[in-house]
């Protein structure tokens, strides 16, 4: 079977205010119901809306990050329908002139997501129901809007939340939205249809509303193809409705047929101007255009050296991959500083539970840490230990070494290693004669000797080679 999805996307701009009034736009569970509101925003009658121009500017931001040809003049539109969120009964969104037509977004492979368009539009209030009562918080109501359209070009449950990542990230990058799907800021709604291998003619698209998280973007996505797959199979018929994904049994169930669908009777909003999109407008706005993250994933790779994998790590957070560029510039050794920051720096992030950019790490302390390392002064079970306490202290790492004494002998274990291996030349012999166990001897007098600081894994592998290198003088 052929898969064909598209996707709607809605991602919250983090403007100060709301789109067509004063209010901050700020909703978070520490904001006390109903504190940000004003008659604009709670549709009272003869209340005007104004616009806030930095949402133009972060939506054109966005189109043309994503290479949309923005329209000259656009206008807001009024979308009928009512519901108990929705004061006004409708809702101020754009129709016949939205802000962009087209552009893409690039995946990893090289395939083209192509876009159908832009615009901008209002957020709805918040139902919160609570044992059987219902209650309204209109904090969220009036909060700028990204709509994101795509083409029908996604062709699997992975596609979906690659091109979701993706999205995620380059607004994140480019300062305009959290991008949170957790928390509301990015929603996603998804069409899809399957048919048989090659046929040309599309299937009955079904609609699933709502999907609030990668892993159910692709759980819900995965059962609607099987769902739709096997009734076509079976001969049987796919019936175009809206369906919602529950995510506690991880079905899609039935929320409207096609016959209930909304018409919205879309019609200019009279209370709102058509607006001029300017070339000087679109030129000061590029200004704040960035490298997307496909861009530095693909230099990551070519300019540095990383796999795939590091590269798509350190390119899903800018934090990140500004981080490691810094350190990469002050001590080089890209790849050995990428296998720390996404092994040894993710995992004490974790452990700790604080965000690399939270936490008391720069990326000079990094690397002179790292220089230590890489110079032998210190051996990688003092420089991982280290890592940690730098993380949440902020310290000098070459002052620490110092004051405690942490440094290995020069040139690293080495020495150290050949010399225990001369004062023990009879359990040497008896290694060599297969008693393969003596290295657990051998690494415990390099443990005593350095006061436990080596690495064991570090020492095993040395006292490895060199045992090797002595045996085959034996022979
Ligand atoms: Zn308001």
């Amino acid at each position: 079977m052929d898969v064909v999805i598209g996707l709607e996307v809605h991602v919250q701009l983090k403007t100060k205010s709301k789109i067509f009034c004063t209010c901050s736009a700020e909703y978070t569970k520490d904001v006390p119901p109903n504190t940000h509101i004003c008659e604009v925003c709670t549709g009272q009658p003869g209340a005007l809306p104004g616009f806030n121009r930095k949402v133009l500017e972060y939506g054109i931001l966005l189109a043309l990050a994503t290479r949309g040809k923005i329209n000259p003049v656009i206008r807001f539109e009024r979308k009928n329908y009512f519901y108990p969120d929705l004061p006004k009964s409708y809702q101020i969104s754009q129709y016949r002139a939205p802000l962009s037509l087209g552009g893409f977004i690039e995946l990893k492979s090289g395939k083209k997501i192509r876009l159908e368009r832009i615009h901008m539009e209002e957020d709805a209030g918040k139902l919160i129901h609570v044992a059987g009562e219902t209650f309204i918080d209109f904090n969220r109501a009036g909060v700028p809007l990204l709509e994101i359209v795509t083409k029908p070009d996604i062709s699997s449950p992975e596609e979906a939340v690659e091109f979701l990542m993706l999205l995620r990230e380059t607004v994140r990058y480019l300062g305009i939205s959290d991008g949170d799907m957790e928390e509301g800021s990015l929603r996603c709604d998804a069409n899809i249809s399957v048919k048989p291998e090659g046929q040309k003619e599309l299937g009955t698209k079904v609609e699933i509303k709502n999907i609030n998280s990668f892993k159910f973007v692709k759980r819900a996505l995965e059962f609607e193809i099987e769902r739709q797959a096997e009734l076509l199979r079976e001969g049987g018929k796919v019936v175009q409705e809206t369906r919602l994904f529950n995510e506690s049994k991880g079905i899609t169930e039935s929320m409207r047929t096609k016959e209930e669908a909304h018409d919205y009777r879309y019609f200019p909003d009279p209370d709102l101007v058509p607006i001029e999109i300017t070339e000087d407008l679109i030129e000061e706005v590029k200004k704040g255009l960035v490298e997307l993250p496909i861009e530095k994933y693909r230099r990551f790779i070519r300019d540095y050296g990383l796999t795939e994998e590091r590269a798509n790590i350190l390119k899903s957070d800018l934090y990140l991959a500004n981080f490691f560029e810094e350190t990469v510039k002050k001590i080089g050794q890209p790849e050995k500083v990428a296998n720390w920051l996404t092994v040894e720096i993710t995992g004490i992030s974790r452990e700790l539970g604080i965000e690399l950019k939270d936490s008391k790490l720069t990326p000079e302390r990094f690397s002179s840490l790292l220089g230590l390392l890489f110079e032998g002064r210190i051996s990688r079970a003092v420089a991982k230990k280290l890592l940690k306490r730098i993380y949440e202290t902020g310290e000098d790492p070459l002052e620490i070494v110092e004051k405690e004494g942490l440094t290995q002998s020069e040139g690293g274990l080495e020495p150290m290693v050949q010399k225990i291996l001369e004062t023990h030349s009879e359990q040497v012999k008896q290694y060599c004669k297969g008693k393969e166990k003596l290295i657990s001897f051998f690494i415990g007098q390099a443990m005593r000797e350095t006061r436990g600081t080596a690495d064991p894994v570090e020492l095993k592998k040395l006292f490895e080679e060199k045992l090797k290198d002595a045996c085959k003088s034996m022979d």
